[in-house]
């Protein structure tokens, strides 16, 4: 599984690289699927339950399950999120990021900014003995203090052998309540968190969420391990 969390990792990593303003959504999908499949795995998101790329990239208002498309092009001024797993050995790791092109306004990459500690709020959580709710009230009050909403109806979840496993990791809860966390569980924490409301949307393509006003919104994921000791984001394995 670290494999998979490592080639998941990198291929992110990569679609940050060659992510640029005036490419198309589907361009930058198809450098992430060839990456993936040139390292020996397979995109975790292709095909599942029908969706029709490899990475999920929603731009600026849309939240998650973005689809690639060649007519939307990336521009200066995007803020870009990018959800991607990749299959390798019978296991899936699962990651994100939402980068920026060129200058974005000081209240976006504030909104960036406090998305990204919260998952690391919640990651500080992961540990032995500790519960689900642990990490949820960890990420939603990060978010809330700093004047941001969580999005409640999608969650982080359990990653394996199957790309979403039990238990469910919401980004919101009360601390101590929920399954308690044991050495050799492998989880997908992913905050998303809107600018102005916990509302979303789902669009007509039946896939892509954007926040309810319309609004900016982030989203970062790691998979996490839990262990004896510290947590293992799995996905950050290159330093
Ligand atoms: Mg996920």
């Amino acid at each position: 599984m670290m494999k998979a969390c490592e080639l998941s990792q990198q291929a992110l990593v990569y679609a940050g690289e060659v992510l640029k303003a005036g490419m198309s959504t589907y361009e930058l999908d198809r450098h992430i699927h060839d990456f993936i499949v040139k390292h020996g795995g397979k995109p975790s998101f292709l095909g599942y339950h029908g969706f029709p790329a490899s990475s999920c990239i929603s731009v600026n208002e849309e939240l998650i399950h973005g689809i690639p498309s060649k007519s939307r092009k990336i521009q200066e001024g995007d803020i870009v999120s990018i959800d991607v797993g990749a299959f390798i050995d019978g296991f899936h790791g699962d990651n994100a990021y939402t980068f920026t092109v060129g200058e974005v306004s000081e209240e976006t990459k504030r909104l960036l900014q406090v998305t990204e500690q919260s998952l690391y709020k919640g990651i500080q959580q992961a540990r032995k003995g500790n519960r689900i709710g642990d990490i949820g009230n960890a990420v939603q009050t990060c978010v809330e203090e700093a004047g941001y909403f969580v999005v409640k109806r999608y969650i982080g979840h359990g990653v394996g052998r199957e790309m979403h496993e039990d238990p469910e990791v919401p980004n919101y809860g009360k601390a101590g309540r929920g399954v308690r966390l044991v050495p050799g569980m492998t989880i997908a924490i992913e905050p998303m968190v809107n600018q102005t409301t916990e509302q979303v949307r789902v669009l007509g393509d039946k896939w892509t969420v954007v926040e309810g006003n319309n609004k900016m919104c982030a989203h970062f994921e790691h998979t996490v391990l839990i262990t004896e000791g510290d947590p293992v984001i799995m996905t950050l394995t290159s330093h």
